[in-house]
């Protein structure tokens, strides 16, 4: 294994891999796993193999937290397609756009990337029962990835949660409860629980950080090793953009990539804390207001990875901004037409894009990837509304 210690993302405490806490005990803020990459760039320097190999989020072991890779608990998870969306590069005026498609994992999101770093994390730690607060889709992949690995699971979801998701988490076994108004409700009440309870922690943690910048490995590697302009990133809590950001740096640092691309985040209207930090130049202040909205997998109060993509914005010298209900409704219409069914979460990430591009901040010439996070059957009350609205 090369993961060498954690070391907090604020004040910059270290903690040993042993150790089983989720925060930083000083200062409250995320943790990362920082590696030996001299050793990786030696490993992997040369190896033909490994180049040639499909992606998937176990082809970059040597980036992951795990000693004994036999006991991964996989359900196969990454290796997902990026699509050229040709008709879409038309409409929009953009030379090329490329879609990540990462309602092809098995859940149905890419959280399964994550969840398969972090339950296999939970055994090595020896827990045997899990617990997660979320808007929907980390407690389908977390009963899931619990449920293969024998683990007992319950999920700790907000009221309004979509009944596809819940359903979803209930096949794979899990103890499902509906606690409070939103996800940070939801949140603190799964952390109380595992505090009094006993229970493993999952969730938008640093384990869960390793598994999902495998997102950002897989769209170098299918690039053939070349970088796009940019890369356009849904946020709920920020982890995915935050996780994305490290894996390309990491690709960066042993010397995989020569450059970098710039990240672009995109928050929903009402949810725009982020956005509202980055252009006053103010501290993150939570939302206060709970207030309608079609992407409920990124409507959060308070990002816990806030701070983490302010950081990867600034050096990528990339751009946040919010889109409305309105605009992402259009882009999840256009994404269907291109054959491609994503939930509306998703779909901010091809509004922001174009919103970018009219607004000159995306050249004509330039290269886009969007994730697309999560397929759209895990939502199709939202859709069947904006269909006949
Ligand atoms: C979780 C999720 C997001 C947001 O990811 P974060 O890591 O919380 O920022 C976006 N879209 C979908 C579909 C998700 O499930
Ligand atoms: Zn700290």
């Amino acid at each position: 294994m090369f993961a060498a210690k954690l070391v907090c993302t604020k004040c910059g405490e270290e903690y040993s891999l042993a150790c089983g806490v989720y925060k930083c005990t000083k200062c409250g803020s995320p943790l990362d796993v920082r590696y030996h990459y001299d050793d990786i760039a030696d490993l992997i320097q040369d190896n033909d193999p490994w180049f040639r190999e499909h992606p998937h989020v176990w082809k970059y072991w040597m980036f992951l937290p795990v000693s004994n890779l036999k006991k991964a608990v996989t359900l196969n998870e990454g290796g997902t397609r990026l699509y050229r969306a040709k008709r879409l590069e038309e409409k929009i005026g953009i030379s090329k756009l490329y879609i990540k498609n990462e309602g092809e994992n098995p859940t149905g999101a890419f959280k399964d990337r994550g969840s398969s770093v972090e339950i296999t994390k939970a055994l090595e730690f020896h827990a045997q029962k899990v617990i997660v607060a979320s808007t929907g889709n980390m407690a389908a992949s977390i009963s899931a990835y619990g449920a293969k690995a024998g683990l007992k699971v319950t999920i700790v979801v907000p009221e309004g949660t979509p009944e596809g998701k819940l359903v979803q988490a209930k096949m794979y076994g899990a103890n499902v409860e509906v606690f409070g108004k939103t996800y940070d409700e939801a949140l603190a009440e799964a952390e109380r629980r595992a505090l009094e309870d006993g229970y493993y922690l999952t969730g938008n943690y640093h384990y869960r950080v390793e598994g999902q910048k495998t997102t950002g490995f897989e769209i170098i590697d299918q690039l053939h090793f070349n970088v796009p302009d940019w890369i356009v990133v849904p946020i709920g809590a920020g982890t995915h953009l935050r996780a994305i950001w490290k894996g390309l740096k990491e690709f960066y640092r042993i010397g995989l990539i020569s450059e970098l691309p710039r990240i672009a985040g995109v928050q929903i209207e009402g949810y725009d804390s982020i956005v509202r930090a980055w252009k006053t130049s103010k501290p993150i202040e939570k939302i206060t207001k709970k207030v309608p909205t079609i992407a409920s997998a990124i409507a959060v109060k308070a990002p816990v990875d806030g701070e983490n993509v302010l950081k990867a914005v600034k050096e990528s010298n990339g751009y946040l901004d919010t889109v409305t209900n309105e605009e992402t409704a259009a882009a999840g219409l256009l994404l269907g037409r291109e054959g491609l069914f994503v939930e509306p979460s998703s779909a901010t990430s091809l509004a922001l894009a174009q919103k970018m591009r009219e607004e000159g901040i995306i050249d004509k010439g330039e290269s886009v990837v969007i994730i697309a996070t999560g397929h759209g059957l895990k939502d199709i009350n939202t859709w069947s509304k904006v269909l006949t609205s």
